[in-house]
């Protein structure tokens, strides 16, 4: 089978017909009904009549690059996981000719028709949810549906069955719920329901497992034949002809909700070529726009910012179905998905990611030239390619001179449609350098604002250093004798921090100075401000502040420092000297009455306060 082969190069198997809605006169169809009123529940609506797209949502639904989110087992889970915008998107393919004689209009029917069955007999019989049973019903013929897409591509067989894409794909089906007719070695095409007849009017009976036989039975009964399989004779029964007569009026109204009927798909009509896009508007690459966009947002404020921007921008400008930034570890070879543009609301994964050998060269080659580069799936389990739940994907380096690069990945995975390496490469490493750019501008002024946070910040503890702290002083001095408002100071000193460094070694007095900063700044005002004005010592700056609520607050201050030390199991206090502003004071004045009254409370003992405030 074709998993096993070591040659195995799997191309997406729906490029020559991702959807069924591609197909040119039906297309034109659902536009026009379209027009006449657009629905709410549309997305799911257009789904339910499409089991190619139906599929290409449930893969990209199911793929492992997502943070742990239950596989969708019925077509509201699936349009819930992945959201309008994106399956909107997923449906809008460029369209296609076929005509009646390639299978693919009365497979389509047949399909419908055993999802409606499917639908009924769970409703009837409870053996399933009646949402799951119609989405097993739509995709059980995943076989004859690639064998047919296949035959319509190249004219040859393709040797794989839908057990391999089930697998390949990580859909989460099991393989014989999928497609019991999947034509491969086990099988000679014939529908299992031909091997072992089952009653379809025994549902009663019926284990959830023999319900979509059942319902291909039902299908074919009512007229909607499988193309390849036709199916069994049975005799008439007059007992059938209601449950016959009720499926043919579902797939009716099934059709009906996006503007076809049975007839209009049995028959092909000729319709004038029309490239409009069904629903999102396919984007017309635009470089021009995305230059400029992308010159507004030179300020990005972040790396997540930036990423964001990238993989938009990758969507809205450049007709890409996701985007993803990636960073790489070429030493242990590992890859970490960091950001995401795909419309949909989906949560990354956060654990790396092991690309395949193949893989690993692809990204070693981008990253050194600097150029667009095709991953390419091989491995059917594990690569990046897998993860994110796709055959082929773009890759353009974005700063090449981390010590781990980060890549922009692109694809069409949704649509289905292939890519071009010289256009879409070249147009991806435009976008891929003005991230870099973006990057880089966002690292200077990182840079620059840290350099200038150090020259105000008092690294260990995180208060305002001391030339701040004086900075801060001179103008509340000004402002409180302009206004005549008051203003008080602290000098705050640990008691016998020598003998706690010399007793706990300067790891735990550097912990202790911590401890103290934080009661401090929690303790005052947000006005007020605390800088570490040397080793051990604090300044506090109090404005509109009077002597009496000074007092006060000095109190609270030692008394929540020792708290906090015997909190922490350390000998942690405090002394304060306390002073508040005279008409003709200085800042010297100022803080050196503070410092005074400090020395008065270490000779009386410390953990104290004293004041000089008159
Ligand atoms: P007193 O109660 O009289 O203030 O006694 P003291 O031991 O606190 O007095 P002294 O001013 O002699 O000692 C201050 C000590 O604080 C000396 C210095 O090693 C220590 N110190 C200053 N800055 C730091 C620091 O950032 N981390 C640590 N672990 N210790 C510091
Ligand atoms: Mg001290
Ligand atoms: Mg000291």
């Amino acid at each position: 089978m074709g998993l096993a082969s070591s040659s195995l190069t799997i191309v997406q198997p729906l490029h020559s017909l991702p959807s069924l809605l591609a197909i040119r006169d039906l297309r034109a169809a659902v536009l026009a009904a379209r027009k006449r009123n657009a629905q709410r529940d549309e997305p799911q609506a257009l789904l339910a009549v499409d089991p190619l797209a139906a599929l290409r949502a449930l893969r990209l639904a199911s793929a492992p690059v997502w943070a742990p989110a239950r596989s969708p087992e019925s077509l509201p889970e699936l349009v819930a996981t992945l959201g309008s915008p994106a399956i909107m998107r997923l449906l809008d393919v460029p369209s296609v000719d076929v005509d009646r004689t390639s299978g693919i209009r009365a497979l389509w029917l047949h399909s419908i028709a055993t999802a409606c069955a499917a639908e009924q007999l769970a409703r009837r019989s409870g053996a399933a949810r009646p949402e799951q049973a119609y989405f097993r019903g739509l995709l059980r013929d995943l076989g004859p549906w690639l064998q047919q897409l296949g035959i319509h591509h190249d004219g040859a067989r393709p040797d794989w069955s839908s057990d391999d894409l089930v697998r390949l794909w990580r859909l989460p089906l099991r393989a014989e719920d999928s497609a019991p007719t999947g034509p491969g070695p086990a099988s000679d095409g014939t529908p299992q329901s031909a091997q072992h007849p089952i009653d379809p009017l025994a549902w009663v009976r019926l284990a959830p497992e023999e319900l979509v036989d059942a319902a291909d039975l039902l299908a074919t009964l009512a007229g909607f034949e499988h193309p390849t399989a036709p199916g069994p004779a049975m005799p008439a029964d007059a007992s059938l002809d209601e449950v016959i007569e009720e499926l043919r009026r579902d797939v009716d109204a099934r059709l009906a909700r996006v503007g076809l009927n049975v007839e209009l798909v049995r028959a092909p009509r000729q319709v004038p070529e029309d490239e409009r896009t069904l629903f999102a508007g396919n984007v017309e690459t635009n470089l021009t726009d995305l230059v400029a966009r992308l010159l507004d947002c030179r300020e990005a404020p972040s790396y997540s910012a930036a990423a964001t921007l990238g993989t938009a921008a990758a969507l809205r400008f450049l007709d890409f179905d996701r985007a993803f930034m990636v960073t790489w570890n070429p030493a242990c070879r590992r890859v970490w998905v960091r950001a995401k543009s795909d419309l949909t609301e989906l949560g990354l994964v956060r654990r790396g990611v092991r690309p395949t050998d193949r893989e690993n060269d692809t990204l070693a080659e981008a990253q050194r030239t600097g150029e667009a580069r095709m991953l390419v799936r091989g491995d059917p389990r594990d690569g990046l390619c897998g993860a994110i739940a796709a055959d082929r994907a773009l890759v353009v380096p974005v700063r090449t001179t981390q010590r781990l690069p980060s890549f922009l990945v692109v694809d069409r995975a949704a649509t289905a449609r292939l890519l071009d390496v010289p256009k879409d490469g070249a147009n991806a490493r435009v976008l891929a350098g003005f991230m870099s750019v973006l990057i880089e501008i966002l690292e200077l002024r990182l840079r620059r604002s840290r350099a200038e946070r150090n020259g105000t910040i008092a690294g260990l503890t995180g208060l305002a250093n001391r030339r701040v702290g004086i900075f801060t002083l001179e103008h509340a001095l000004a402002s409180a004798k302009r206004t005549q408002r008051p203003l008080c100071v602290m000098m705050i000193d640990l008691d016998e921090f020598k003998s706690l460094n010399d007793t706990y070694g300067h790891l735990v007095g550097d912990h202790a100075l911590r401890v103290t900063s934080s009661v401090l700044r929690r303790t005052v005002r947000s006005s007020d401000l605390v800088c570490r004005y040397g080793g051990e010592e604090f300044l506090v700056i109090l404005p509109e502040t009077e002597a009496e609520d000074a007092t006060i607050l000095a109190t609270r201050l030692f008394t929540a420092v020792a708290e906090a030390g015997k909190a922490h199991g350390l000998p942690i206090t405090c002394s304060i000297g306390l002073s508040s502003l005279r008409t003709e004071d200085s800042l010297d004045g100022l803080v050196g009455r503070a410092d005074s009254a400090l020395y008065a409370s270490k000779s009386r003992g410390r953990n104290r306060f004293s004041a000089d405030t008159e």
